[in-house]
């Protein structure tokens, strides 16, 4: 499923590419995604200059004088750039044409989305919502104690709650509170403003490495062939159930929490 490193690489791929470039064309084979996709699309869209390309949590928009595209990729979907004489193949459900270059929306499974407003995209219902940005200076070990004080919900849900802040998915939310040496169960409101100092600084180096190893696939953005992969990230508790901490050579615990599956150690994260 697609991350938010993978949005941002994502968005950091396709933009060098569709900015200032004008929409001559908008082809919607299949209008049935997660949400159907407005018919308006391809009138409001068409002719329209994308001025920039963006992300917010794990949307990805795109900016015009009329208007913005919001997409989500969902669990299976892909953006590429392709020459526009490439044949679709039966996921390939959007193009957003561009004179001889394609945006191509690839999503087998169609959980993800793509909606058109007119208004500032973030007065959207998706988006108007959403909590703090990771990896804007504004996240902070003090604005996540601030925001936890009197919160008896379990520290991990905490940080996966998209109000608090957005992007940080089960895998994410396992190993940053591994490397912070937090227990995953902890309430909230029962975690020190030290501890969550070195949370969200922890939080900011797992993304940022993530976004960093997927720099090396942004020209997969443009080669036409397969879909760009899903990162590899270094785990080191997610999914290591019974096996020695890399640090203290304990077994590493699975516990659920809120249907969701939660690694940790339960010596270093006391
Ligand atoms: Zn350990």
């Amino acid at each position: 499923m697609p991350e938010l490193p993978e949005v941002e690489t994502t968005c950091r791929g396709i933009a060098p590419h569709i900015t200032g470039k004008q929409v001559t064309r908008v082809v919607v084979r299949n209008p049935n995604l997660r949400w159907p996709v407005s018919r308006r699309l391809g009138k409001e869209l068409t002719g329209q200059t994308i001025n920039s390309v963006s992300r917010r949590a794990k949307y990805l928009l795109l900016h015009t004088d009329a208007g913005t595209v919001i997409l989500h990729l969902g669990m299976s979907g892909s953006l590429r750039l392709v020459k526009t004489a490439t044949p679709a193949g039966k996921h390939d459900h959007i193009d957003i044409v561009f004179n001889k270059l394609v945006l191509r929306l690839t999503d087998p499974r169609r959980f993800g989305s793509l909606h058109w407003t007119r208004r500032p995209p973030e007065q959207h219902r998706l988006i108007s919502a959403l909590g703090y940005e990771p990896l804007d200076d504004d996240f902070t070990g003090d604005y996540l104690y601030q925001c936890s004080r009197g919160r008896k919900v379990a520290i991990k849900q905490f940080i996966m709650n998209s109000r608090i802040v957005v992007g940080i998915g089960n895998i994410y939310a396992s190993e940053a509170l591994y490397m912070a040496g937090i227990n995953p169960q902890r309430a909230a409101g029962r975690v020190s403003l030290k501890k969550y100092q070195l949370l969200a600084e922890v939080i900011g180096e797992v993304l940022n490495d993530s976004i960093a190893q997927g720099g090396t696939s942004l020209r997969d953005f443009v080669n036409g062939h397969g879909q760009p992969g899903y990162f590899k990230l270094h785990l080191n508790v997610y999914g290591k159930t019974g096996e020695p901490c890399i640090s203290c050579r304990i077994p590493i615990r699975e516990i659920r929490q809120g249907q969701r599956s939660t690694f940790y150690c339960p010596k270093c994260q006391p």
